[in-house]
């Protein structure tokens, strides 16, 4: 068929959107049934995001199949693996950056730099807007759709505590950069003769309000360069004038971890004097203080505290992007999960019926049915407790003696931590369940029935992220849905060259459900490593932390961020890690 070319980037400003925006490319009316037979037509995929997921698609897409648009308001992939590396002068910011405009080059693509603000699914449109810089007019106009592919990521999560501005947050290259400017000039502060002691041991307090891979990750590498680097740099800061605390609710970091591999953390910052606040909740943030309430363990008291900082860093998990929340409104009749968007087994948002919507990453969730699931075990559990106590060798119940039957809080636990292995996104849903099994037994009974155990199940399904919230995660997804497209790219071509009308759900007739393989996480603490692979978890010393830098220069994105690294270890091996450089 004879092939015309679209000005790609045209804006046809008569033609107008929904609200008369200018839509970008052609009208879309030109796009007609007609043209599509004319001309050799290719599909527009729009990719909202440059992250993780949207990474794992385009890499596995190939040049010339569709029309790729990617919009995302940061024109560079980040390796965030390593940005509390990053952030402390170990490595190089920019070494953790790919520039998103070479990797679209790469299947002929277009990148805007904008953010999308809606979509408008009836339309197959998605409106989007750019700030300008110097004079913060907002512009606004429409892409169109024939696939669209929402990887916004998240946000951090703020559990409603006010004063987190005056926090730093570890999500972007400019947050690294930021924390790095604010640890030189604290340090550079602390050595001033008009500083009194009292201010130098507030510029000194770094507090970490988290104890995840995050929160743990950040303390132990700040920790390294106090270590490593001041005594050399600043001889005359004392390293007693210098701390790092880590606030976090549970009763020990790295929970989503193997027990074995938090135990290790904890006893490992225990000995490096890193203060770890266990059971402790922040309250609220002040411009130069955390205030938190702390449980005693013992007495089962709280007490409130607080502690002053030179820099708070909040990394307390994972919130819902705005898009994604438009998305899950947009489509509320069946979508049940309160933090991400629910996909089906081929990442297509649910409730969508053209399904030409796929959701990845950390801003979507695959549907579980784990409520399903589990009360299955739960039934079978109950049955045989029921039979062992009662010394029944008959085993059938009817459904209504179900029902009756209760487990004991203790029993409830066990189960939860079968379910969990089974299930690991459950596990920090099953974690959190002993505090909140009295929420379901109002008469204080101290046993749940069938029903009430159900209930409580869906309860932990509707606040899951149903996968962890991992670039492992996104980039699985998006290899796959990269790897479906390019099939599916070739199945509706042969049948366009046969001039056949396809009438049918291609994703699931030609394409296997995604399936996420966990391969395991890994977090540094400080000169040492930890590995929670699945069914072997292991820690280690100084060949752990090679093997962890190992794993990650592998994953890198290009042969130039794989350069990069290599050398900024090599440049701290040989002269220190260097935190004046804050560009
Ligand atoms: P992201 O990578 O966050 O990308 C989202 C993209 O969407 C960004 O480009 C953003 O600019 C863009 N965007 C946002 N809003 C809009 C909008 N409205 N319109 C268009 N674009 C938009 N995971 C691991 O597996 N192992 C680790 O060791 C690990 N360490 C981490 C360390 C840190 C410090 C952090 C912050 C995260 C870490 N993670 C780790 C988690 C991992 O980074 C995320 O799970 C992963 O980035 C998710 O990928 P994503 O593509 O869904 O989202």
């Amino acid at each position: 068929p004879e092939t015309i070319e679209v000005p790609m980037l045209a804006i046809n400003p008569e033609v107008g959107g929904p609200e008369n925006l200018p839509i970008l490319k052609e009208s879309l009316d030109t796009y007609d049934s007609e043209i599509k037979q004319t001309i050799s037509y290719k599909p527009k995929l729009v990719i909202l995001g440059s992250g993780w997921a949207s990474v794992g698609l385009l890499k596995n897409l190939r040049k010339g199949d569709y029309d790729v648009t990617v919009i995302s308001p940061q024109n560079y992939f980040l390796f965030t693996p390593l940005l509390p590396s990053a952030a402390t002068g170990t490595l190089e910011v920019k070494s953790l950056m790919a520039s998103i405009r070479k990797i679209v080059g790469a299947v002929s693509g277009h990148y805007l730099e904008a953010r999308a603000d809606k979509i408008e699914f009836e339309h197959k449109l998605v409106k989007v807007s750019q700030v300008l810089p110097h004079s913060g007019e907002v512009r606004s106009f429409y892409v169109p759709y024939d696939k669209l592919v929402v990887a916004v990521g998240s946000t951090s999560n703020t559990h409603g505590v006010e004063g987190l501005q005056y926090c730093d947050r570890l999500k972007s290259a400019e947050d690294a950069l930021d924390i790095k400017r604010k640890i030189k000039n604290n340090l550079e502060l602390a050595c001033l003769p008009t500083t009194s002691d009292e201010e130098r041991k507030k510029l000194l307090s770094f507090v970490v309000c988290g104890g995840g891979p995050t929160g743990v990750e950040f303390a132990a590498e700040v920790f390294d360069l106090l270590n490593e680097d001041l005594p050399k740099l600043y001889p005359k800061i004392l390293r007693q004038q210098v701390s790092v605390h880590i606030i976090q609710s549970r009763s020990n970091i790295l929970n989503t971890y193997d027990e074995k591999i938090s135990e290790y953390a904890m006893e490992r910052f225990r000995k490096e004097s890193i203060d770890l606040l266990t059971n402790a909740r922040v309250d609220r943030i002040l411009p130069d203080k955390v205030i938190f309430n702390q449980k005693n363990p013992q007495t089962g008291e709280i007490e409130r505290k607080e502690l002053p900082f030179g820099l708070c860093l909040w990394s307390t998990g994972v919130a819902q992007n705005p898009l994604a929340k438009q998305v899950v409104t947009a489509f509320s009749a069946n979508q049940r999960n309160k933090r991400a968007i629910e996909t089906d087994s081929h990442l297509r948002v649910l409730g969508n019926e053209a399904k030409d919507v796929y959701a990845i990453g950390d801003c979507s969730t695959l549907r579980t049915d784990l409520a399903a699931h589990a009360a299955e075990h739960v039934r079978k559990y109950i049955i045989q407790k029921n039979l062992r106590s009662a010394n029944n060798t008959c085993d059938l119940f009817s459904n209504d003696e179900i029902k009756k039957l209760s487990l004991t809080y203790e029993e409830i636990t066990d189960l939860a931590r079968q379910l969990s292995k089974r299930h690991p996104q459950t596990r920090e849903g099953f974690l959190t369940l002993h505090e909140n099994l009295p929420k379901y037994d109002p008469e204080n009974k101290g046993s749940l029935n069938f029903e009430q155990i159900t209930h409580l199940l869906k309860d932990i399904e509707s606040g899951l992220t149903s996968l962890p919230a991992t670039a492992q995660r996104a980039h699985q997804q998006g290899t796959y849905l990269g790897k479906k497209f390019t099939k599916l790219a070739r199945i509706t071509d042969e049948h366009f060259r046969r001039d056949q009308i396809i009438d049918a759900d291609l994703d699931e007739s030609s394409c296997k459900p995604f399936k996420y393989i966990h391969l395991g996480s890994l977090a540094y603490v400080g000169n040492s490593a930890v590995f929670d692979l699945p069914g072997y978890s292991f820690v280690g010393g100084l060949i752990a932390m090679y093997l962890w830098r190992g794993v990650y220069f592998a994953q890198t994105v290009s042969l130039r961020t794989r350069v990069l690294l290599f050398m900024d270890w090599l440049k701290r091996g040989l002269f220190g890690r260097d935190i004046m450089t804050t560009v």
